[in-house]
């Protein structure tokens, strides 16, 4: 048995005795012993009010001291509340030097919770997104970051690419979100400021288009003059005509590099503009003939309408991107080779479909095809006339119509590239207006 609990039984027993004994003196030995245990149990009330008083004054005074089994008692409780105390000034030091680092980050931190409550954020929130503390606490952040943006990527709850929009509070800052989940899906947000970044990329797309537009006009002049002194090469001695038809080659080139730089910063710099229904059979129907002349009868080009359903988009945007597609599979196809158009649908989305059984692409250049001047095989891209920034229009073409490139390609045996649009953006025509538009 424990030594405390040794004691106390004897405590016990010695009082017992001594009770009974005074009150033998007295001729009531039982009176004596039971006035004894009255006493005990009471000194055991008082002790039990004292420890429950303590409790219930939240443990802030020191314990008094007594003797006996609570003697004990009273320390143990004082042992442990002086460990927990210790553990907490411990936590809270950890807790404020956590604070005081994010507090020192120039990048804002906020800590949401499942609900989408605010729980935390640092000084660097407060400058950026205009919160204010304490009343923003518990606050929904959509309620206090409300870009339309901002609430639909904070819903969507896929954070794998980040978010970039302007500061809600100085629309001069341009913020990145980066999301993370944590916890029963409590949210970590650390938002940068990206500002200097876009103005780089700014100035990036600004020279590019003024650097392209500025050289239309030379090139102009320049293929004029070529072309006039084609027309008049018989007069010219015979090695001037190989030397002419490099330098309209080249010439026309240029203006096709231009063009597409062009284009590709009017994609980069503008949201999709004049939107219609285009009637994507008609536009494939166009392109179809044209990838026929491009060929000059050497491939089969053969069109398969799965779907009469009309697109949403621009018009301008589309052509071009199909187009690039197309030509792209007649470049890239020797010659006695098909190219497969198909323009079809699903339930959740339309998709337009250019397979060819030309050269192919290795797996490893599939990820970078889309970035501008990356070409998988450049002598061969060079020689059909390539300018390299095809795909990248693609690619910014579908992002202006909410659309996704997807591209599976096998060495030697051939690619298919597919465009993928939303079927929000699809009309169903009715069959009437659909055979009256083929006729
Ligand atoms: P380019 O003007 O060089 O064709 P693109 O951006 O249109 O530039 O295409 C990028 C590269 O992708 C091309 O250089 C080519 O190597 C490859 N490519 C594109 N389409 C095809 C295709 N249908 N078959 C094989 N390779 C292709």
């Amino acid at each position: 048995m424990n030594p405390i609990w040794r004691r106390e039984l004897r405590r016990i027993v010695y009082l017992m005795l001594c009770g009974t004994g005074i009150g033998y003196l007295f001729h009531y030995p039982l009176a004596g012993l039971s006035l004894t245990l009255l006493c005990y149990t009471v000194w055991h009330w008082i002790q039990l009010y004292r420890l429950n008083r303590w409790l219930e004054e939240g443990q802030t005074t020191l314990l008094p001291r007594t003797i006996g089994i609570w003697g004990s008692v009273f320390i143990q409780n004082q042992r442990l509340q002086q460990r927990s105390l210790k553990n907490q000034q411990q936590l809270q030091g950890i807790i404020n030097r956590i604070q005081d680092s994010t507090a020192a980050l120039k990048d804002a931190v906020l800590m949401v919770d499942s609900t989408g409550a605010l729980e935390f954020w640092n000084q660097a929130a407060e400058g950026y997104l205009g919160l204010r503390s304490p009343v923003d606490i518990g606050q929904p952040i959509t309620n206090l970051i409300r870009t339309p943006e901002f609430k639909s990527y904070f819903d969507r709850a896929d954070y794998r690419e980040p978010l970039t929009i302007r500061s809600p509070v100085n629309p001069q800052l341009y913020l990145q979100f980066n999301i993370t989940l944590f916890g029963r899906r409590d949210r970590l947000i650390l938002v940068h400021n990206v500002t200097r970044l876009k103005q780089l990329e700014q100035m990036r797309k600004d020279f590019v288009a003024n650097v392209s537009h500025e050289l239309r006009t030379p090139l102009t002049v320049i293929s004029g003059y070529v072309e006039t002194m084609q027309m008049g090469a018989e007069m010219l001695p015979p090695r001037w005509g190989r030397m002419l038809q490099q330098m309209n080659e080249q010439s026309h080139r240029m203006d096709n590099l231009i063009k597409d730089l062009l284009m590709l910063s009017r994609l980069e710099t503008g949201k999709a503009e004049d939107e219609v229904y285009v009637d994507v059979v008609a536009l494939v129907s166009a392109i179809q003939t044209d990838a026929r002349a491009l060929s000059g009868g050497h491939h089969q080009v053969n069109f398969e309408i799965e779907d009469r359903s009309t697109l949403l988009g621009n018009y301008n945007e589309l052509r071009s991107a199909f187009s690039n597609l197309v030509f792209n599979a007649v470049k890239y196809t020797p010659q006695g080779g098909t190219v497969q158009l198909r323009w079809y649908r699903d339930e959740r989305y339309g998709y337009m479909s250019v397979k060819d059984d030309g050269i192919g692409i290795a797996a490893h250049h599939i990820p970078r095809l889309t970035e501008r001047f990356y070409r998988a095989d450049p002598s061969r891209s060079i020689a059909t006339g390539g300018t390299g920034l095809g795909l990248a229009i693609v690619k910014h073409v579908l992002i202006h119509h909410d659309g996704e490139l997807q591209i599976s390609s096998a060495e030697g045996k051939g690619s298919t590239f597919t465009c993928r649009f939303p079927a929000r953006r699809l009309k169903e025509v009715s069959p009437a207006l659909a055979n009256e538009s083929e006729q």
